[in-house]
């Protein structure tokens, strides 16, 4: 009579634990993996964010390059670009001027 008990109960307990698992796996394949697709969908959101971010600096850079080269000027003798110089020499020594880019064969200077 005891061991026809123990068996029931031990039948039940099994019941139980196979009924967990499977609420478990239902609920896994539920939640689980419109989770596991979320996760998916932030990274590759995020995956965009991060290129877009790095291609927005590039594109930042190379404009900042754009308006220096726009703001440099052209030699007023050949016409070439001009590059920031610093006077060593004279009445204006220390001060920033533009040099020709031809210089010593050019010698064409204007004032920043
Ligand atoms: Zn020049």
């Amino acid at each position: 009579m005891a061991i026809a008990q123990i068996d029931q109960f031990t039948q039940a307990l099994t019941g139980t634990m196979v009924q967990v698992i499977v609420v478990c796996a239902i609920l896994v394949a539920v939640v689980g993996l419109p989770l596991y697709w979320f996760r998916l969908k932030v990274e590759q959101a995020l995956i965009c964010a991060i290129r877009s971010a790095r291609a927005r600096r590039q594109t930042g850079k190379s404009a900042a390059s754009a308006n220096e080269s726009v703001a440099t000027p052209h030699c007023p003798d050949c016409s070439a670009l001009m590059v920031k110089r610093v006077a060593r020499h004279g009445s204006g020594a220390g001060s920033t001027f533009w040099g020709c880019s031809n210089y010593p064969k050019c010698r064409g200077t204007r004032s920043i």
